[in-house]
């Protein structure tokens, strides 16, 4: 199963995607989480990305798809992958397509994460991430056992810099323009899964799961 998941900023698409791969076997291809791991290895494509992610801006599509194409094409990809921010322009989406039909493989289903744009800035604002292994947070629905540090690995837990609240409204507004017509071109293609996105980390999980099996028994 080849799975892509969506929804604004915030929406706990990462979450979300991290309980699907482990239930269903599949690879979680991040590009937010290969960015973010480039720009601490200060690498070149790190270096290139920084810029815009801080500004809260994309990534040029040329750069994104070139990273995506490298990984899809390894042999992990083979038994399912499950694409997480990626694609989120149309070019992006026509681009995949062409790279999937190389590789003879297909998406499944997009699951599209939809809440409320008050839930979205409340959960927003209390993101926190593991500055040493990326483990997520949240201050509030789901906070570290002790204050201030990872439960895994003990390291203190920081603010992502385009977690702020004027890059937090920037990347809505572009997501809204860039990333939601994507919507209407999966949904043409009958492959959109609407998933809503409010109650807790179970309570979407459980909906994705009965959205899955629903298509697996036609
Ligand atoms: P994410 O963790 O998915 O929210 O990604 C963090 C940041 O990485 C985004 O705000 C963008 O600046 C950049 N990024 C991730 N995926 C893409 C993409 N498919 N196209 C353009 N920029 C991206």
């Amino acid at each position: 199963m080849n799975l892509l998941i969506m929804g604004p900023p915030g929406s706990g698409k990462g979450t979300q995607s991290k309980l699907v791969v482990e239930k269903y076997g599949l690879v979680h291809i991040s590009t937010g989480d290969i960015f973010r791991k480039a720009i601490k290895e200060k690498s070149e494509l790190g270096h290139l990305a920084k810029s815009y992610i801080e500004k809260g801006e994309y990534v040029p599509d040329d750069i994104v798809c070139e990273v995506i194409e490298d990984r899809l094409a390894e042999d992990d990809c083979k038994n399912g992958f499950l694409l997480d921010g990626f694609p989120r322009t149309i070019y992006q989406a026509v681009k995949l397509e062409q790279m999937l039909e190389k590789l003879n493989k297909k998406i499944d289903h997009v699951l599209k994460i939809d809440v409320d744009p008050y839930v979205l800035v409340k959960r927003r604002a209390g993101r926190r991430v593991c500055s040493n292994c990326g483990s997520s947070y949240h201050l509030e629905f789901k906070p570290p056992v002790t204050k201030g540090a990872c439960d895994k690995c003990g390291h203190a837990i920081v603010q992502r810099a385009d977690d702020t609240e004027e890059t937090a409204f920037k990347r809505l507004d572009i997501y809204l323009k860039s990333t939601y017509p994507l919507v209407e071109y999966y949904d043409a293609k009958e492959l959109l899964r609407n998933i809503h996105g409010f109650g807790t980390i179970e309570r979407v999980f459980f909906r994705i799961n009965r959205e899955l099996e629903k298509y697996d028994n036609h």
